[in-house]
């Protein structure tokens, strides 16, 4: 499983999936969520009602999988990182299981390349350093030779930097 990062805007990409930082009711909302169901268009909203429907609100480090609709990926995998509020180990495990949870759907979905953002770093305030971190650390411990290429992508250079850092260690 190759690691790779880059500096852009997710809808762009062209993997088979691209990570969505979701809110619990799936349903869109601001910053990456809200990029990607502009661009993604109607399609990947009736597939998140459709979900909805059938198991309910989605829970803080859990995912799920829907078309990409006009976006140039095949997939998005909708997770829900959690929020920081007062921060505490629990979060951290929250938001290692979102980039586990999203694996084992690409795995399970035949995914070969898959691109996350930096899930909970925007209005969810997690600690950036620390978020990148648990992101890095948890995708290189899950060992799984189906999925090819793993995309880090960051909006902004601070973070770009962070990560670039990060994965020199
Ligand atoms: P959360 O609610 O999980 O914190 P946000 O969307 O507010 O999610 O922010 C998560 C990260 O996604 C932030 O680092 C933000 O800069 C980044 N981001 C926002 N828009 C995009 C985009 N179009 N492509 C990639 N990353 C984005």
């Amino acid at each position: 499983m190759k690691l790779k990062l880059i500096q852009s805007d997710i809808t762009t990409i062209k993997t088979d999936a691209i990570v969505n930082a979701a809110n619990t009711s799936l349903l869109g909302g601001g910053g990456v969520d809200g990029a990607i169901h502009r661009k993604g268009g109607t399609e990947i909203l009736e597939a998140c009602r459709k979900i909805r429907a059938k198991q309910g609100k989605c829970n803080p480090g859990e995912a799920v999988i829907t078309t990409a609709g006009n976006l140039s990926a095949k997939y998005v995998i909708h997770t829900v990182g959690p929020v920081w509020n007062q921060g505490g180990k629990d979060k951290e495990m929250l938001l290692a299981n979102c980039y586990i949870n999203s694996l084992k759907l690409a795995v399970e979905n035949d995914i070969k390349t898959i691109a996350f953002p930096n899930i909970s770093t925007g209005i969810y305030k997690f600690p950036k350093e620390l978020a990148a971190k648990i992101a890095i650390e948890t995708v290189k411990s899950f060992q799984q030779e189906q999925i090819e290429e793993v995309i880090f992508v960051c909006f902004d250079k601070e973070n770009y930097n962070r990560y670039d850092k990060l994965l020199r260690i």
